[in-house]
């Protein structure tokens, strides 16, 4: 047995979510693939945790860090760099925010974190709304409005949050619903809302909701609720930490499913950026950006280390059309899985877009969650040499697929053999 299995009880806390009944240490990885401590190779359905974007191991990323350490590691924030800017400016003309100012975080929570610090005193209000199920980090102040409670522990949160219907379809009042009602439904709900309290400083939203379980809410929503917002000047924040950077395969980012809005007021990213590097951050108008009255700073923020990992990723992802394959490899992959589905009444739903996959699970015969047969699924799986993730609200019953978007025809094909016979071994 690895020692670590052990050893981390000491030193680690009890709540830190590692996976699978005896973790597993990854030494390296190659592509799409990565290895244990014990030499079994597997197949990276989950791109780290969405961090992997391109591929582990991509030499034109591993070349632009390693001449980068050649030269400097991290200098100051307090002096400019040219990585920093190179990649800021890269970033502004991809987002689609007019006048965009880009500030460089080192995670997706902190990055939150400061787009809730900018909504809060551009807007003078400390109320916000957030999307029930949502999780946007783990912060004080992310893990405060974050609406999935089982990752949001007893705490007293620094904001007041009003949770608003519509991150989820699967279950809830409006489930039956089709979009059209779905999205009037949510958008009574938003204004039911805004009729009684304060006026919130923003909403911040995941265009497809990551760790509640990859759900879909219907392109236009965000454009729906955008309206309303708009006649009370509260602003939309999207967390693209998930979505971002063309995991949807349809779009660049998952706010340009609902693109009649216009793209949001702000907009945070982290995870596949750095293809691993830790690089988040908030994009905004500069009038939102710069009413900050207070001098501000993130120590390890824009470091160089990063940049270059940051930019040579960016580059890779936009030469090589990842996107595109994002969303020809990704329809064949659901439509592989909703075959599976048909053949298996515990498998009540494959849904989401491009690369970025969710298979709910249910007893059979009935609509209830089974939390169980995710942790079984994901067992067998890992057995099979295949890693993916699992997700959901309270029941985590959704497994989560969101492979390097460099993914092949034949490693999708390969990694749905192994969940189809997961799936079947649990059901
Ligand atoms: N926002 C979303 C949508 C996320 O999925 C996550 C992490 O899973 C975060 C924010 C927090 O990012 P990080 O773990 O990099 O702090």
């Amino acid at each position: 047995m690895n020692d670590l299995y052990t050893r981390h009880r000491n030193v680690l806390p009890d709540w830190l979510a590692l996976y699978y009944d005896e973790p597993l240490e990854i030494t390296h990885g190659e592509g799409r693939y990565v290895w244990d401590s014990a030499g079994n190779r597997y197949l990276d359905f989950f791109g780290g945790i969405l961090t992997t974007m391109t591929a582990h191991a991509l030499p034109e990323v591993t070349k632009a860090v390693s001449e980068q350490a050649g030269r400097i590691i991290h200098s100051s924030t307090l002096y400019l760099n040219r990585p920093m800017v190179e990649l800021a400016e890269r970033i502004a003309q991809l987002s689609g925010v007019p006048d965009a100012r880009v500030f460089f975080t080192t995670s997706g929570t902190e990055a939150n974190d400061t787009a809730l610090l900018l909504a809060t005193a551009y807007r003078r209000s400390n109320t916000v709304l957030a999307m029930r199920n949502s999780y946007h980090g783990r912060s004080f102040s992310a893990v405060g409005i974050t609406g999935n409670r089982s990752w949001s522990p007893t705490s007293l949160s620094p904001l007041q949050t009003l949770y608003v219907h519509g991150g989820v379809r699967t279950r809830g009042p409006f489930a039956a619903l089709d979009d059209r009602a779905f999205i009037e439904a949510c958008v009574e709900d938003l204004k039911d809302i805004l009729g009684h309290t304060r006026p919130p400083a923003a909403l911040i939203a995941e265009p497809i909701q990551g760790v509640g379980g990859f759900t879909s809410p219907p392109d236009g929503l965000y454009a729906a609720f955008r309206d309303v917002l708009k006649e009370h000047g509260i602003l939309w924040i999207a967390d693209e930490v998930q979505t971002g950077w063309g995991r949807t395969g349809d779009h660049f980012w998952g706010w340009q499913a609902h693109a009649r809005s216009g793209p949001p007021d702000m907009v945070t990213f982290a995870k596949g950026i750095g293809n691993g590097a830790s690089i988040g951050g908030v994009i905004a108008r500069a009038e939102i950006m710069n009413c900050l009255d207070a001098n501000s700073i993130s120590t390890f923020g824009g470091t160089q280390i990063t940049m270059a990992a940051g930019l040579a990723n960016l580059a890779y992802l936009v030469e090589h059309d990842l996107q595109g394959n994002a969303r020809r490899v990704g329809g064949l992959l659901i439509e592989r899985l909703r075959g599976v589905a048909a053949q298996l009444p515990g498998v009540r739903e494959v849904r989401g877009r491009g690369l970025m996959i969710g298979v709910e699970l249910v007893r059979p015969g009935t609509d209830e969650a089974d939390p169980q047969a995710a942790s079984a699924v994901l067992e067998a799986a890992r057995e099979g040499g295949l890693l993916i993730g699992k997700g959901g609200g309270h029941n985590t019953s959704a497994l989560r697929i969101a492979p390097p978007l460099s993914l092949t025809v034949a490693e999708a094909e390969e990694g749905a053999t192994i969940l189809e016979r997961a799936l079947r071994s649990a059901y």
